[in-house]
């Protein structure tokens, strides 16, 4: 494990200085099978695999989790071990923000792509994102970077700021990876109690409800809307914040099925905060829906389980 920026730049200078290629996934731990398939996919095409694991103040709210995000150092480089990582990154918070609490001067804020979708219940947030991820890939240097689509407007936000600042770096969005009852793997699912670990899988069965009518033959945006968002408050436990249809890469939203869609839910189960999406692509000969992949249950799972 690496904690030092000027350690972390010579290790890669030195690394593409023999030729070698760098593959970087950033996370704030917490491993679950998303997290592993972002270190699975940057394994398969790249000499050294570097994951950065750090919980970042500047994309939490003042009311928001930051305290209660789980933590889990050891599990973590023990699963990073295990994936084939080469160095797990993980900064103390005054080496990325020296003076910290005080804020940074400079920040990073991609216009347009944030005031909607979680930007609009999270002000501040996607700045955090952009911020630290700017800051990382500045540390980290010339690599292909691995993201989760589970995360879709964090993605769009990061590919845009990566392009508007000419950034050596290559942007790679990864499947979502759900758990066997669908419900989309985050690392706040643990903080979720067996009734709302439930009650939250209510998330996925919108997403389908919506995915069915498309397949049906549905084209109006907000009678897609509807079908999720019904589905949704149907659970006592669930409090839907948003349910949208949008455009894949501007995010503006869409009265027509067209394109590239991207229908984007968050709600409220208890008081974990959780999102997930699917994506549509819709053009003259039809629907195809991706709402990511369902893993199997481990041997472990299974035993537990029992
Ligand atoms: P986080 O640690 O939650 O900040 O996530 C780190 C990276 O893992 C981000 O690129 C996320 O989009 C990605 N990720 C988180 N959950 C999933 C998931 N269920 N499927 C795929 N990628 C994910």
């Amino acid at each position: 494990m690496i904690e030092r920026v000027t350690e972390l730049r010579a290790h890669l200078d030195a690394v593409r200085g023999r030729g070698a290629t760098v593959g970087f996934v950033p996370t704030m731990g917490a491993f679950h099978d998303g997290h592993r398939s972002l270190m699975r996919a940057a394994r398969a095409a790249h000499d050294t695999v570097v994951v950065s694991l750090f919980v970042n103040p500047l994309q939490f709210g003042p009311t928001e989790d930051l305290d209660r995000y789980p933590k889990d150092l050891e599990g973590d480089l023990a699963a990073a071990a295990a994936e084939g990582v080469d160095v797990v990154f993980a900064p103390p918070v005054e080496e990325m923000y020296p003076g910290f609490p005080t804020p940074p001067l400079t920040t990073v804020s991609v216009a347009g792509l944030t005031g909607g979708l979680c930007g609009s219940s999270r002000p501040g947030h996607f700045d955090g994102v952009a911020t630290v991820v700017a800051k990382l890939f500045s540390i980290v240097g010339p690599c292909t970077a691995y993201f989760g689509k589970k995360d879709a407007q964090q993605l769009a936000v990061v590919r845009r700021m990566a392009a508007d600042l000419c950034l050596p770096v290559e942007i790679v969005g990864c499947p979502m990876v759900r758990e066997a009852d669908g419900l989309a793997m985050s690392s706040r699912n643990r903080n979720l109690s067996p009734a709302e670990r439930e009650a939250a899988t209510v998330i996925y069965r919108g997403l389908h409800s919506g995915a069915d009518v498309v397949i049906g033959g549905e084209r109006d945006a907000g009678k897609l809307r509807r079908v999720v968002a019904n589905v949704l408050t149907t659970e006592p436990l669930v409090r839907l914040e948003y349910a949208e249809v949008v455009a894949a890469d501007s995010l503006e939203p869409l009265e027509e099925l067209t394109g590239d869609v991207l229908v984007a839910v968050a709600a409220k189960v208890g008081d974990v905060r959780l999102i997930d999406n699917m994506t549509i692509r819709v053009d003259a000969r039809g629907a195809v829906v991706d709402l990511g992949a369902i893993v199997a249950p481990t041997v472990e799972g299974l035993c537990a389980a029992r």
